[in-house]
């Protein structure tokens, strides 16, 4: 049973969000900080797993393979800087589709907790939507997580605000990834 898990949602909180969705590597940007993060918590004993949408898929903007080359040169890319990443769980459905697995519902942890035995109860979810969010606390993670990292033009309505009018509330809301994994390890 895994004790230590930090789920992870992967656009917007490892690498910079794009409204155009992601779709090679060279798209890819690391956010700063968050490679470091990565590696805090993997050297304090957490297992990483991401945790993401990528209805780009199924929209066939890009082939399952270059998703798979993406993740596998992630993994790698953190595994230089002496962090690991255990799992990538993704979502490939559009909304239209009406799947279980497209966050805020919960089923790719589900899929992880299936997969790994997680103790989902010490478990942490870190996201900058309010969708990942309701995912973590729909799937009886013991935490969430909302950093503001999120691209979303200024003055639009933070994830912070959409979750208040739901009175739903994160454990914390932090600025970066780097900030989140401060706040875990203390
Ligand atoms: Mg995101």
């Amino acid at each position: 049973m895994l004790k230590q898990v930090v789920f992870l949602d992967r656009d917007g909180v490892i690498n910079r969000d794009s409204s155009d969705y992601i779709k090679c590597w060279e798209e890819f940007i690391f956010l700063p900080n968050s490679l470091e993060a990565l590696t805090i918590l993997t050297r304090k004993g957490y297992t990483l797993i991401v945790i993401t949408n990528q209805s780009i898929i199924h929209r066939k903007w890009i082939a399952p393979e270059v998703l798979e080359d993406m993740h596998q040169r992630l993994k790698s890319t953190v595994a230089s800087r002496g962090g690991k990443i255990t799992d990538i769980f993704f979502c490939p459905h559009t909304p239209e589709e009406g799947c279980s697995c497209r966050k805020p519902k919960p089923g790719l942890i589900q899929q992880a907790y299936e997969k790994y035995a997680i103790d989902l109860s010490a478990a942490i979810m870190v996201g900058d939507r309010a969708k990942d969010i309701l995912c973590g606390k729909a799937a009886g993670c013991g935490k969430t997580i909302l950093v503001q990292t999120a691209n979303d033009p200024t003055g639009s309505i933070t994830a912070q605000d959409t979750l208040a009018m739901d009175s739903v509330y994160p454990d914390a809301v932090v600025a970066d990834l780097l900030e989140a994994a401060r706040w875990i390890i203390s």
